[in-house]
């Protein structure tokens, strides 16, 4: 059976957490899992007002966004346009009315195209107990039990330094086979300090320094980006699911890839 415990602050909440318990963002995909009979989750901890943890704010180059942000609300803010095309990428719109920052942070594979673009804008993450923390350094463990995340802060990129692209098979907005996300600042035409991310190709989104290596100091023309596009199939070794083998995924990542670098093919 599954309890529900109802709380008025986040710091609560996580104290509160434990074995078995888990936070309730937008419950697309927790209480899916509950409907479907989800062993592991034997209590939900749910905020009894999360509305003042759904903020979006300016803070100088960077920008806000609190954990309980839903894909719809960053999609109607004028000053997160250029996370709209990310926003409207996550499911459809029924999942986007409900689905959070915070709640995609933790989605599993082959889910995360926002937190996919969160990594390459150096998300930095607040969690309940006011420590900070790297959205890259918590991916790979995504330890939910302790602390909570409160909010989100990335960086607001200028003119195209930032590109998404997701591939799907149902369209318009099935699940991933990939997602990237790019950031590529330039000087005099060249790339500087590029970071480069992919979705559904690793357990969690990651992102490949071994490509923003290749990426450093090029034109992004078809010559500049060929060390970058080279690089993809020997650096990630992608899981096979229902949607798309990891071959497949190998071995079209680069294509993918090289629209996305050459302008190509942005949504
Ligand atoms: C039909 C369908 C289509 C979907 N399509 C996509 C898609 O295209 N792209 C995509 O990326 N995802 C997709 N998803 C997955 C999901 O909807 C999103 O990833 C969403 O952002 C998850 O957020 P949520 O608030 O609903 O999370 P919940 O279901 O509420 O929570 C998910 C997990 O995150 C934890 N959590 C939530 N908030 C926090 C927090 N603040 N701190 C710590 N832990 C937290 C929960 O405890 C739980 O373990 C889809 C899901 C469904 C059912």
């Amino acid at each position: 059976m599954v309890t529900i415990t109802t709380v008025d602050t986040l710091q609560e909440a996580a104290a509160s957490s434990g074995q078995g318990s888990s936070l309730l963002g937008g419950g697309t995909l927790l209480m899916r899992g509950v409907n479907y009979g989800d062993q592991d989750v034997s209590r939900i901890v749910r905020l009894r007002q999360p509305t003042p943890l759904a903020g979006i704010s300016s803070e100088g180059e960077r920008i806000r966004l609190g954990a309980f942000a839903t894909m719809a609300t960053i999609m109607k803010s004028g000053d997160t346009a250029f996370l709209h095309p990310v926003a409207r990428a996550v499911g459809g719109p029924a999942i986007r009315n409900m689905a959070t920052v915070g709640g995609n942070i933790f989605a599993p594979h082959p889910y995360g195209d926002f937190a996919v673009a969160l990594l390459v804008l150096d998300a930095r993450l607040r969690m309940s107990d006011g420590s900070e923390m790297d959205l890259d350094r918590l991916l790979p463990v995504r330890d939910t039990e302790t602390r909570l995340v409160e909010s989100v802060s990335a960086l607001r990129p200028a003119g195209d330094d930032f590109r998404f692209l997701k591939v799907t098979r149902v369209k318009p907005r099935g699940a991933s086979v990939l997602s990237i996300a790019a950031w590529l600042p330039r000087r005099a035409g060249r790339v500087s300090g590029a970071r480069v991310a992919f979705g559904a190709m690793a357990p969690t989104p990651v992102r490949v320094p071994e490509v923003e290596a290749a990426l450093e100091g090029v034109n992004l023309d078809q010559n500049g980006i060929e060390r970058a596009l080279q690089s993809v199939a020997n650096n990630l070794n992608p899981p096979d699911d229902s949607l798309a083998s990891g071959w497949y995924r190998k071995a079209v990542a680069p294509v993918h890839l090289g629209r996305l670098l050459l302008g190509q093919g942005t949504r």
